[in-house]
This record gives C-alpha cells, sequence and structure tokens, in this order.
C-alpha cells in the first residue's frame, strides 16, 4: 500500500508558508521521493493558495477540519464543499485537540461523510488517553471511536489516523510494539484496503522504526511537520 506522509500545521505558519511545497520539492524532488503521498494540512486560510504551487510539485493538499453541512449559518466554519473547491484533497476529522473541544464521535462522522460527498478523503483520527492506556483501555477507546466515526458509505475510501493522546506534542512515542498490536486491532476493524496512520511525535529520529512497523501505511505529523527538511527526512524513511 502507499505510504502517506501528512503533515498537520494545526494554527502555524504564515502568508509566506504557501512556498513550503515547493521548498519541500527544493530538498526532496519527486524524482527522488519512494512511491509515496505527501500531504501538508495547513490552516483552512492558506488552501486556495497552496493547492497549485503544491500539486505542481506533486504534494497534496489538505484541511485540518470541515463542517458536516455543505452550507448554513454557521459562523467561522468552512464546508467540505469549499474544500473540495480550492483544490484540496484530504481533511482531518476528528483529530484529540478538537476531540477535547468537546466533538464527539457522531459529529467526527458527520464529518467525514460531508467531505467524502465532496470526494474529500477523510482522515479520522482516533487514540486513547494516557490515563486510558494504562488502565488497559486503549482497544476499547479506539474500538469505540472507531465505531461511532467511521464513515457508511459504500466504496468510499478513508484514511484512519492512530494517534495516541498521551504522544501528540510530548516527545514520547508509542513503542514499535505498542503501535503494531494497536494498528493490527485497527486492521481487523477497517479491513486490508485502509491506509492506517501512526502520530503523535514522529520525528526523522524515530520513522524507520515506526515504519518498520508493517500495518502501519505513514504518518500524521505536527511538529515536525513544520520544517521541510524534517518532513523530507521522515518521507526518505518511509
Ligand atoms: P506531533 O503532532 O507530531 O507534534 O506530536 C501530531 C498531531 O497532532 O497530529
Amino acid at each position: 500500500m502507499k505510504m502517506l506522509i501528512a503533515a498537520n500545521w494545526k494554527m502555524h505558519g504564515a502568508m509566506d508558508w504557501i512556498k513550503k511545497p515547493v521548498h519541500f520539492d527544493t530538498v526532496l524532488p519527486a524524482k527522488d521521493r519512494k512511491a509515496i503521498d505527501v500531504l501538508i494540512c495547513p490552516p483552512a486560510l492558506y488552501l486556495a493558495a497552496m493547492v497549485e504551487p503544491a500539486m505542481d510539485n506533486n504534494v497534496f493538499i489538505g484541511a485540518q477540519d470541515c463542517h458536516a453541512a455543505d452550507e448554513g449559518a454557521h459562523t467561522g466554519d468552512i464546508s467540505a464543499k469549499q474544500i473540495a473547491e480550492t483544490g484540496a484533497r484530504y481533511v482531518i476529522n476528528g483529530h484529540s485537540e478538537r476531540r477535547a473541544n468537546g466533538e464527539t464521535d457522531a459529529n467526527v462522522k458527520a464529518k467525514a461523510e460531508a467531505a467524502l460527498r465532496h470526494a474529500l478523503t477523510p482522515i479520522i483520527c482516533v487514540g486513547e488517553t494516557l490515563d486510558q492506556r494504562e488502565s488497559g483501555e486503549a482497544q476499547a477507546v479506539v474500538a469505540k471511536q472507531l465505531s461511532g466515526s467511521l464513515p457508511e458509505v459504500e466504496g468510499k475510501s478513508f484514511v484512519v489516523a492512530y494517534e495516541p493522546v498521551w504522544a501528540i506534542g510530548t516527545g514520547k512515542t508509542a513503542t514499535p510494539s505498542d503501535i503494531a498490536d494497536m494498528h493490527n486491532f485497527i486492521r481487523t476493524i477497517v479491513g486490508p484496503d485502509t491506509r492506517i496512520l501512526y502520530g503523535g511525535s514522529v520525528k526523522p529520529a524515530n520513522a524507520a522504526a515506526i515504519f518498520a512497523v508493517e500495518t502501519v501505511n505513514g504518518a500524521l505529523i505536527g511538529g515536525a511537520g513544520l520544517d521541510m527538511y524534517s518532513l523530507a527526512d521522515i518521507a526518505q524513511a518511509a
């Protein structure tokens, strides 16, 4: 399965960051990349300006969230329909930073279904907290999140990102054997054709060990994805 290396910029960046995909291609030209897909998810206001330079450099652009409705009185939100119009191809749904603000499994599912209505590929995030892991509930938590969040649309593909909450932005990564256990478990739920990404403090120094896990099909990268040299090193390890 083709690996997906996805950078989630969160609320970082400025107008001049729209040139970053071009910089990425200078650091790691498309002809030197293995058979991988590279994706950058910037803040929504940069989407439209980034799509063309990114596509010219074989980098996909995606959004970090979308509303479940196609339009309406939803101040401050953007719809999957609007995201798709920019030429972006993916959208992250249910990131733990949004779930922490009250987003439910049902919200995530409705958003992912909106994404699919507009030919965007949703990247659906799941993952347990440290307390849940320590009390042995990690798989049950992830199973519940998946059963509530995955879109029920026949024949459309989506991506799952396993991101243990305690590993995000903390410098702590799950061990390859913990990642393998959880990814194998998720594989039994989503079947053989769905890409399963790992996320949580992925960086050049640990990427090769994480990608060596057979059921890891790529990474969702926060901090290290802001720097194109780091992102390129991670992509090289894929
Ligand atoms: P991190 O973030 O790589 O900075 O831990 C990952 C994420 O939030 O997707």
